[in-house]
């Protein structure tokens, strides 16, 4: 049997206004993505997600249809939450045919062990935003948010998504990246396996070594109007695809 295909993608923030950048998207479900065996998104799919009625909205509507197609043709898709994301649910999934991830898991590509995060987790430098996300990330919160009209979800969202723009202009840049120090005692905690995860937007290729140990980390590429990316495990190796 030949080895699995593994494809990787996350901070796509799709929404109806940005109609070139869900073109990509669907494109790539119609085509790179049929020869996948496996699709990670790894959180943020959307800019925002108040709640899994968000699904009747004519553009979420055409990406799930795309989504169940690929699905049904055998491609296993996995969602991992991101933070504008987080309350994708069961209604989701049951559209997609995609299943839920935890925040955190550890999967096996050719032998070796990997470690998915959307990696918000990580940046830890950054007090205010994990503040903020210990209160939403409460089941209590969002039971009470999602009884909320639609109406007056996405105005929250929006002006959450507001609040967290004019907050970035002022914080520091290294601020807003991985902390090394959680790094490091993620890659302790999980016996120093291969990471991949998106969030920062600083799309790279890291080695890190530690405690002896040589841990690589892919850090996934955001998309834009004009091009999406994809990070691919397959009989060759790695390597990244450039969409358009
Ligand atoms: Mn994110």
């Amino acid at each position: 049997m030949n080895p699995k295909t593994y494809a990787f993608i996350s901070d796509l923030h799709l929404q109806a206004e940005e109609p070139e950048k869900t073109n990509i998207f669907l494109r790539f479900l119609q085509s790179e993505a049929r020869s996948v065996d496996e699709l990670f998104i790894l959180g943020d799919l959307f800019e925002y997600w108040v709640g899994d009625d968000q699904a009747d909205e004519p553009c979420i509507a055409e990406i799930i249809l795309n989504l169940h197609e690929l699905t049904k043709t055998g491609t296993k898709v996995a969602v991992m939450h991101g933070n504008r994301d987080f309350l994708i649910g069961q209604k989701f999934s049951k559209l997609t045919g995609a299943s839920l991830l935890p925040d955190e898991v550890l999967i096996d590509i050719h032998g070796q062990r990997a470690l998915l995060l959307h990696g918000d987790t990580l940046c830890t430098d950054d007090i205010d935003y994990q503040s903020i996300r210990a209160v939403i990330r409460n089941p209590e919160w969002r039971r009470e948010f999602l009884k909320k009209p639609i109406g007056e979800r996405r105005q929250i969202a929006r002006s959450y998504r507001l609040e967290s723009e004019s907050a970035k202009k002022e914080k520091e840049k290294e601020i807003m990246d991985v902390s090394l120090e959680t790094l490091y005692s993620t890659l302790r905690e999980w016996n120093y396996p291969l990471l991949i995860h998106g969030h920062t937007h600083r799309p790279q290729h890291h080695a890190h070594e530690v405690d002896g140990a040589n841990c690589a980390r892919f850090v996934l590429a955001d998309w834009s109007a004009t091009r999406g990316h994809a990070l691919v495990f397959d009989k060759t190796g790695s390597r990244e695809i450039d969409l358009s």
